[in-house]
């Protein structure tokens, strides 16, 4: 079992302390994925911690990351039988290279096109419009 993106804290860390890792943002909502993530959060705390500054949380994710994940795992909610298809097509149809960049957020907006381009649009476009017309509720990464 795969946490897909625990956020959220229930109670402040203590003086001196900072909670890291998955369980304070780092995972990506729609895979799991954490390695790099916190990997590149160490560099970044380091770096934060040289210049004697202490903003060493997890920044949250650019709005456009978060939108796509919180689509796709609406589609997962509502289709969770078309899972395995949805990951074999995105791994089968697309670059290896360019869905690692992807799962590991350094992907380019050719690279994200390449990825919607290998999913099943229709579903998707039917996830969207149900989100807007009936207003289902829009998944937080934590659930
Ligand atoms: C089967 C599996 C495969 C995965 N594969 C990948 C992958 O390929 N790539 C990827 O990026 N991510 C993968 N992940 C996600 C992976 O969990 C994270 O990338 C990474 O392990 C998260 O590191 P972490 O330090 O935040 O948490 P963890 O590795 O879970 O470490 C947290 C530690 O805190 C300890 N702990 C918890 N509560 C307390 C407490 N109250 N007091 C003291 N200690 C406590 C736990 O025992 C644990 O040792 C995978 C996860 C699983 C389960």
């Amino acid at each position: 079992m795969l946490p897909m993106g625990l956020t959220g804290e229930s109670t402040p860390s203590a003086f001196g302390y900072q909670r890291v890792g998955l369980m304070s943002g780092a995972g990506r909502a729609s895979t799991g994925y954490a390695f790099q993530r916190i990997q590149r959060w160490a560099e970044s705390a380091a770096a934060s911690l040289h210049r004697r500054a202490f903003d060493v949380g997890h920044s949250p994710d650019p709005w456009h990351r978060c939108a796509m994940d919180r689509l796709f795992l609406q589609v997962l909610r509502s289709h969770p039988g078309r899972a395995p298809d949805l990951f074999l097509s995105m791994f089968r149809d697309t670059n290896t290279s360019r869905v690692i960049r992807f799962l590991s957020d350094r992907g380019t907006a050719i690279a994200c096109a390449a990825i919607i381009a290998s999913l099943p649009v229709g579903l998707f476009m039917r996830q969207l419009v149900r989100i807007g017309s009936a207003g289902v509720p829009v998944l937080r990464a934590s659930t």
